[in-house]
């Protein structure tokens, strides 16, 4: 009798550190924030990923099935209403919603009572620390400010699915080490960059990054509206541009180009200079989403800053 009481007892123990598969829908808006709910959710489930391919963010559009998504998800990660645009989170209706940088005045872009009694506003870290300053929405490209975001991501789940909370801590655990190891070896292959050289990137997304590694850009084409709507570069910026690529002093190793904008602008950029055309893609575009997806798509970038530092 004992026996059979122990061999329940150590079967029932088994079985609870077994996660459960979640009933949890959770949606995620763009793919580095939907990498990083697939690492936390690994072994219990999947999210599903808003904006796919290479869609540009800033001017995403809500296809009809994302609709249905978003009315039917129990948990929404987005960036904010100043990078996917407002009406992402209107949709989503009784979803917990994580925006992880909410905008300007504080609001995440609608009023609270929107939402039903299920609905949350949770904001990730203060938008404010650097005095005031625009917040840089492509917050995920420093993997520091990722471990701040699995924090908030993290807590959302145990919040909604507390069956499962052993399972998210542990793979939140993972995640914070890989995250570590990541911003370990970026900094060492981006300290190991010709100093002294620069670059010019297409649009503004890269402070985050740039701050994170001691890099700085010699110019963006599309400038003055870092979160805009701005698809092209103006004829007096492209003229600015390419002043600044033509003196032989200032050391502009490439013009980066990037899967979600028109390259042509670039190239009439860098004709008859032996400035490169190199692509970064602050998103992965070809990278297929999952827990990998992030990790990938920042090896990535620093592959292509060694591309355009390299000398030829
Ligand atoms: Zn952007």
């Amino acid at each position: 009798m004992k026996k059979t009481l122990l061999i329940l007892a150590v079967t029932l123990t088994a079985f609870a550190a077994y996660a459960q598969e979640t009933s949890l829908r959770v949606v995620a808006s763009i793919k580095p924030i939907h990498s990083v709910a697939a690492a936390l959710m690994e072994g219990v489930g999947a999210p599903s990923l808003l904006i796919t391919g290479a869609t540009n963010p800033h001017d995403y559009q809500i296809r009809p099935s994302d609709a249905e998504s978003l009315q039917n998800a129990d948990v929404l990660f987005w960036v904010g209403p100043d990078l996917e645009g407002k009406s992402i989170e209107a949709i989503a209706r009784s979803a917990r919603i994580v925006t992880l940088v909410p905008d300007e005045d504080g609001h995440d872009g609608h009023g609270h009572d929107e939402h039903d009694e299920h609905g949350h506003d949770e904001h990730g870290h203060g938008h404010d620390e650097h005095g005031g300053e625009n917040p840089d929405l492509h917050l995920w490209l420093d993997p520091h400010r990722v471990e701040e975001v699995v924090a908030v991501m993290l807590d959302a789940l145990v919040q909604t699915d507390p069956d499962n909370a052993s399972t998210y801590r542990a793979n939140g655990k993972a995640l914070l080490e890989r995250l570590h190891l990541l911003d370990e070896n970026l900094r060492e292959r981006i300290e190991r960059l010709e100093s002294g050289r620069s670059y010019v990137v297409f649009h503004d997304a890269y402070a985050s990054f740039e701050d994170r590694y001691g890099l700085r850009s010699a110019g963006a084409l599309l400038s003055g509206d870092p979160h805009g709507h701005e698809h092209s570069p103006s004829a007096h910026r492209l003229t600015e541009l390419r002043e600044l690529l033509l003196e032989t002093s200032t050391d502009i190793g490439c013009v980066f180009i990037e899967p979600a904008f028109d390259p042509a602008s670039a190239k009439v950029l860098t004709e008859g200079t032996d400035v490169k055309l190199v692509v970064l893609d602050p998103l992965g575009t070809d990278i297929p989403a999952g827990a990998d997806a992030y990790f990938l798509m920042m090896e990535n970038l620093a592959a292509s800053f060694e591309e355009c530092f390299a000398t030829p």
